[in-house]
């Protein structure tokens, strides 16, 4: 999509194609179809030479996604095997879960669906790297709905790395669980705790937890895990960068034996193969396209404006009616909490999102996001992972991504849900290297904003002279 064209040369018209963007309706296979090219990152099985160009999109019933550990001649035409064009009728799943399918419009699995739904229904342990956004949330979600039963003992976890996504996930299963008696509960730090034990005690099936606050209602003995047959760590990756890894094996290692051990995970680092290699016990694995990633049609945009021209721009932007919702990401907490006021001095309602903000708060703020009450988001990292909100047709990079994994995760926070969406990037003068970095993995190249074209060129420095 080349909404950032120089052939749009008047500035009026550009920004009125950026905006446009999220106007355009995706079909799901297209959405999961993924853009990147084969070229800079070549894995195993991928098809050279196709530099620049998108790869031919696949039905999902034939989805890119491939096992990355070989499986063995008879799973892999067996039951494994990914089943031809019946949609979910091919995983016998119970009445109420395919009326829940129904009501929440979830006609084909997608292609992590597609490829985990029957080892995960079979008892497998699984590795599922896929990004959020592709599915991977229903992809456990409706084994664990299947085959739980009510019995007010929890029976499985689903172990996430920030509070947000453990209330999101909570809401996800519930919807795929509406049909069912099935008690979930989210349980997570900064909520009183005895809110949560008190809601455990009234018998709950399955809970979804961060590590630490799980971790506590163990020790406190307001969770048992002796009857738990189920374990899901989501976004396991992230759980590392965010120091969790330790508190995760801690988990692990209090499950009764033969506990079905599910983990998903954007990307594979050391230490979480070294993990998936200590606790799952022969593990099927399943990669969805041959990058890790799997980003949605996004319309992709730099800017190097800074100072009060990056300000006006935002502005700009935010007060054009095509923005439905845009989340916006700075480096620090502090940077979070001006560029929310500034915004507000301009007339821009805008609230914030950080660490530093109480849960309730928190809660309080996603929950008028997911609902549309907040148009504008300004946020840190907190919000960059796994964030559900369909409407959010704009990302802004304030402050450019630390590396390229992150950018991958704010820009997915839209373009969601089918839609396509919008991402500018703020680029600072030292930032140029990190841009590349971005382009290569994105495989593609950001377009420049127009209007960077009219600001006068920095003049050269001056060279400094050697000394003799
Ligand atoms: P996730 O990757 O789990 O965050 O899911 C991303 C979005 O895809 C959520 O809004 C889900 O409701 C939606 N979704 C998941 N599975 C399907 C499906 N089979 N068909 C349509 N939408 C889906």
């Amino acid at each position: 999509m080349m909404f950032f064209s120089r052939r749009f040369s008047a500035k009026k018209s550009i920004t009125r194609k950026l905006l446009e963007t999220n106007r355009t309706k995706f079909s799901w296979v297209r959405r999961f179809q993924p853009i990147h090219t084969t070229t800079h990152r070549p894995t195993r099985g991928s098809r050279g030479g196709t530099s620049g160009r998108r790869r031919r999109r696949r039905p999902v019933s034939a989805p890119a996604a491939t096992p990355t550990t070989p499986q063995p001649a008879s799973q892999a035409a067996g039951p494994l095997a990914e089943p031809a064009r019946q949609g979910f009728a091919a995983f016998n799943l119970a009445p109420p879960v395919l009326r829940a399918l129904k009501v929440l419009g979830f006609e084909e699995p997608t292609p992590i669906q597609a490829r985990s739904l029957a080892p995960i229904l079979q008892g497998r342990d699984l590795i599922g790297q896929a990004h959020t956004g592709s599915g991977k949330t229903a992809a456990y979600g409706i084994p664990l709905v299947q085959r739980l039963r009510h019995r007010g003992a929890v029976q499985a976890l689903v172990i996430v790395p920030t509070r947000e996504l453990a209330i999101q996930v909570t809401q996800s299963i519930q919807a795929l669980a509406q049909f069912t008696d099935l008690k979930l509960l989210a349980v997570y730090g900064g909520y009183d705790m005895s809110l949560q034990t008190a809601a455990l005690r009234a018998g709950v099936d399955l809970v979804v937890s961060t590590p630490g606050r799980l971790i506590d209602h163990v020790w406190q003995g307001t969770i048992e895990l002796d009857q738990v047959h189920v374990v899901v760590l989501d976004e396991a990756d992230e759980m590392l960068s965010m120091g969790f890894i330790d508190d995760v094996e801690r988990i692990l290692s209090w499950l009764p034996p033969g506990t079905q051990k599910l983990l998903f995970s954007a990307t594979l680092p050391e230490r979480v193969r070294r993990l998936a290699s200590q606790f799952l016990d022969k593990p099927v694995s399943i990669r969805v396209a041959d990058t890790e990633e799997t980003i949605p049609d996004i319309a992709q945009a730099y800017s190097t404006a800074r100072g009060e021209a990056k300000l006006d721009l935002v502005c700009r932007l935010l007060k054009d009616e095509a923005v439905e919702q845009a989340l916006i990401f700075c480096r620090t907490k502090q940077r979070v909490d001006r560029l929310t006021r500034r915004l507000r001095e301009r007339g821009i309602e805008a609230e914030a999102i950080h660490s530093d903000l109480t849960q309730a708060r928190r809660t309080a703020v996603m929950k008028r996001f997911r609902r549309g009450a907040v148009r504008v988001l300004v946020a840190t990292d907190v919000a960059s992972r796994g964030i559900d909100v369909r409407r959010v047709t704009h990302v802004i990079n304030f402050d450019c991504p630390a590396n390229p994994d992150e950018y991958i995760h704010r820009i997915g926070r839209t373009g969601r849900a089918g839609r396509s969406g919008s991402a500018l990037t703020f680029i600072g003068p030292k930032e140029h290297g990190l841009l590349k970095a971005i382009e290569k993995r994105v495989g593609r190249k950001l377009e420049r904003w127009p209007e960077d074209e009219d600001q006068p060129s920095p003049p050269p420095r001056p060279r400094r002279r050697r000394r003799r």
